[in-house]
């Protein structure tokens, strides 16, 4: 029981399981919140669902197809905004970050070739790139014809946080997101560069936005899908890096100015360069698969030689070695996989079923990935035993349950 009570205290998981009418999501999908607070005992937020028990990204992505969003009207928006910021003396208009994915290629491309906008596109790069990753990261630059900063963290801290992260959350992949939320920004401020396009917008994926919010800036601080001051004035003890507190790092020998690429950007200075967020998916309707489509005949974006390992997608977060493990990591917390995240998306954009959604996630959620199993071990330095040790040690009474030698989940999804 003491275990137990743990357990709920460190996930406040919802406690019954249910699976959103539409898409396959479940209720257990967390939903995004402030990296530098998340510790060991962090309680989670989750999606949620309405009273025909439909999900939040479900109904977001309903807006784009059913009329309620006139899009002719966005893309005069769209072409206001960039007569607004359009610069003509060659200095950059806009930050794209991005690390080359179908996403990215395809945000960067409109706003350069179609909206004549003069992009500095901005990478924080992967824990380890896989080869077609590095491949489309330069055909990004190459082919799709961009000026780009690539900024790679000391690769010793970053292993180090990565193997805290993975210890301490189970969640081996926060570094990386940690720098994909402010790494822009601070490329934004330091070439004072006032405005910054996302491409898909956050609420496609359930976050808690409404389908009418065009941009963020410093004054909508308050709003739960941008936040600015990530770090309020707390001190050292209160930040966490992978779980960690920066006073422990501190302890620990590692210098501060090491650590300083994962804080975010300064919020007085973001205020001073008048920085507005804008996603491109607000005014354009971004449809994942038009994106992949779209990359690979304008920038040489590939797929992936194989399936990747726990879905049946092979263009979907292909460039880090780690994904697979941060996909793994979460079905072992949350209880869905990899699959029910892509094939979610595809039930809502209509270019799967619901039932061949299920049939794929059933197939395929759960899968080891073997694949990159071995580096992924190298990279945080720990042994199999005590990767799976970990790994169990995460499951949830809620979610799972020993069945002779094997877990299995307790919910199944229908
Ligand atoms: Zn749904």
């Amino acid at each position: 029981m003491i275990q137990h009570s743990i357990l709920e205290q460190r996930y406040n998981l919802p406690s019954d399981v249910q699976f959103c009418t539409k898409c396959i999501m479940p209720n257990t999908r967390p939903s995004s919140s402030n990296e530098y607070e998340h510790y060991t005992a962090k309680k989670h937020k989750y999606i949620e669902f309405d009273k025909k028990g439909v999900c939040s990204a479900c109904r977001f992505c309903e807006a784009k197809f059913d009329g309620t969003i006139n899009w002719d009207t966005r893309e005069k928006e769209l072409r206001e905004l960039c007569n607004k910021f359009r610069k003509t003396d060659g200095s950059y208009d806009c930050v794209v970050p991005g690390s080359g994915g179908k996403d990215s290629c395809m945000a960067a491309y409109i706003l350069k070739y179609e909206y004549d906008m003069h992009p500095l596109t901005v990478t924080w790069s992967p824990h380890l790139y896989t080869d077609v990753g590095w491949r489309n990261f330069q055909s990004w630059i190459h082919t799709g014809g961009f000026d780009n900063f690539l900024f790679t963290p000391n690769g010793k801290i970053h292993r180090l946080i990565t193997r805290n992260a993975f210890l301490s959350l189970l969640h081996p992949f926060q570094p990386f997101i940690i720098g994909q939320k402010t790494f822009a920004v601070k490329m934004a401020v330091r070439f004072n560069i006032p405005l910054i396009f996302y491409g898909e917008n956050p609420g496609e994926a359930g976050a808690n936005v409404s389908i009418n919010q065009a941009k963020f800036t410093p004054e909508t601080n308050e709003n739960e899908g941008f936040r600015l001051d990530f770090l309020q004035g707390k001190n050292l003890d209160e930040i966490y890096l992978g779980g960690t507190s920066v006073s422990e790092y501190l302890e620990q020998g590692v210098k501060k100015s090491d650590l300083l690429p994962y804080f975010p950007a300064n919020p007085e200075e973001v205020i001073k360069n008048n920085t507005e967020f804008h996603y491109l998916g607000y005014y354009k309707n971004w449809h994942p698969q038009e994106a992949f489509y779209y990359a690979q005949q304008h920038c040489g974006f590939e797929v992936a030689p194989d399936r990747t390992a726990s879905t049946y997608s092979k263009y979907n977060s292909i460039d880090d070695r780690t994904d697979d493990f941060f996909y793994y990591t979460t079905y072992i917390k949350f209880g869905y996989g990899r699959a029910t995240q892509d094939a979610s998306q595809e039930i809502r954009h209509g270019d799967i079923t619901r039932e061949e959604g299920v049939a794929l996630a059933k197939k395929f959620d759960g899968e080891f990935p073997e694949r990159y199993f071995k580096d992924f071990l190298e990279y945080i330095d720990i042994s199999e035993e005590e990767f799976h040790a970990k790994v169990d040690s995460f499951r949830d009474p809620h979610l799972w349950e020993k069945d002779g030698n094997k877990w299995k989940l307790l919910y199944q999804l229908q």
